[in-house]
């Protein structure tokens, strides 16, 4: 017998989510150093340590939430309903350019993180302002996420110009680059509000530090048409003529490619962020990801912000994604369950460019690994865990959470944030903002 870190036994399903979909059943996972070291039937009799019986359980990898903005879960519900201008000018911008500070984005990290964990989320992208402050939380919990801070034209809260903003984010990639938990990337937000210079000095950032790129493309029909106006071409073909289409693009949205833009993001390795609630909430319409997935992009699955969403609840996401294109498209068999949660967990670590530690629950893989609870009555009778999974659990359903092999959430209750300071920090800000 070895001894290792943690062996969870006795799982009912083990979905690894490999290129296979190989399952196991009554099955066991051995994790150490933060890996996992073996997986299987027989696991149980090779390895000791400490155990976490997971009888009625079904394993997943961990979730990645591929496009979020988490501190602006302090502005969930806020303004709701309006027209997309109104919504900005008079609820959303006001309060961020008045509250927006390292304080905010810590206070509403934590809140969002709170929330990601206990809904099973392990790695998230997030843009936002004061980026260091989300790593400060993300290091303090032991959560991974891919960070950029938003690089735009005019001035933010962290950057008067776009080239304060680049070297700003230079200097993260510098400090966080190699560490565990963080991930730091580059975030030019978007072609409408970056000039092509800034595009362009971005993505040298981007190639010399080998990081992500993280960007909104293609958001709205407002968006095609501001590119079109200004640069003659509609998003996808400009950001192509500028020369910043490559696989270290994350593009968020991606709602109104062209048919011929969807074949230049599959040429040039684009990888999607597939937003739906928020797509719908905003009234932006719905991204063509069964013409996407065929042409062979890889497309991940994101939240955008609580304020257009509104949760943080990444099945809730894929079961959303699962049924809109169906009914969209009028075709039953696109996005099958295993393709949806592949949307969440493989596909996911390709579009952040970590499929070598993250996204499968395999051999020498980072542990990071969520456990459903299947004894509830709502998942029973059990036919098939994918189908269950995707069409009938909430993220609520999750019961144990581990990251990086330590247990981040136990029977439903999340051991890393309390919850009552989380509802403080709620409670608290929503006077400030009332009060404004
Ligand atoms: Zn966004």
């Amino acid at each position: 017998m070895e001894k290792v870190d943690l062996i969870l036994t006795d799982v009912d399903h083990i979905l690894t989510m490999d290129e296979n979909f190989t399952e196991y059943k009554n099955a066991s996972i051995a994790i150490k150093d933060g890996k996992i070291v073996d997986i299987g039937e027989d696991v149980k009799n090779k390895y000791f340590g400490k155990t976490v019986v997971c009888r009625g359980k079904i394993a997943i990898p961990g979730l990645i939430n591929t496009h979020t903005h988490a501190a602006m879960t302090l502005l969930r519900g806020y303004g709701s309903d309006n027209p997309l201008k109104v919504w900005l000018e008079e609820y959303i911008w006001p309060v961020e350019g008045k509250f927006v500070s390292y304080k905010f984005v810590k206070e509403g990290t934590e809140l969002a993180v709170y929330e990601m964990l206990r809904n099973g989320v392990t790695t998230f992208v997030d843009m936002y302002f004061y980026e260091n402050a989300v790593a400060d939380v993300l290091n303090n919990v032991g959560m991974r996420g891919v960070l950029s801070t938003g690089i735009l034209d005019f001035p933010t809260p962290g950057a008067k110009t776009p080239d304060e903003g680049i070297a700003k984010t230079e200097d993260f990639i510098k400090e966080y680059k190699g560490s565990e938990y963080i991930y730091p990337a580059i975030g030019p937000h978007a072609p409408y509000t970056c000039s092509p210079e800034t595009l362009k000095k971005a993505m040298e950032v981007a190639e010399k530090y080998d990081v992500l790129y993280h960007i909104h493309i293609s958001e709205t029909e407002f968006e095609v048409q501001t590119v079109k106006e200004k640069y003659g071409d509609t998003p996808v073909k400009h950001l192509k003529n500028v020369g910043v289409l490559n696989k270290r693009v994350l593009a968020a949205h991606m709602v109104h490619p062209t048919e011929e833009e969807i074949e230049i993001l599959a040429e040039n390795k684009v990888k999607v962020a597939h937003c739906p609630e928020s797509n719908l909430k905003l009234a932006s319409g719905i991204a063509p990801i069964p013409q996407m997935l065929k042409a062979g992009v890889t497309v991940g699955i994101g939240t955008d912000g609580t304020a257009s969403n509104d949760d943080l609840d990444v099945i809730g996401e894929i079961s959303t994604a699962a049924k809109l294109h169906k009914g969209y498209w009028k075709d039953p068999t696109v996005l099958n369950a295993k393709q949806a949660l592949a949307m969440a967990t493989r596909e996911g670590a390709k579009a952040i460019m970590k499929e070598d530690e993250l996204g499968t629950l395999e051999k020498g893989k980072k542990a990071d690994i969520v456990l459903i609870d299947a004894q509830v009555p709502h998942l029973n009778p059990l036919f098939d865990p994918y189908t269950q999974i995707v069409y009938s659990s909430k993220g609520l359903d999750v019961d144990t959470v581990v990251i990086n092999g330590e247990i981040k959430v136990l029977n439903k209750e999340v051991l890393v944030i309390d919850k009552e300071y989380v509802l403080n920090i709620a409670k608290k800000w929503k006077e400030k903002i009332e009060n404004r």
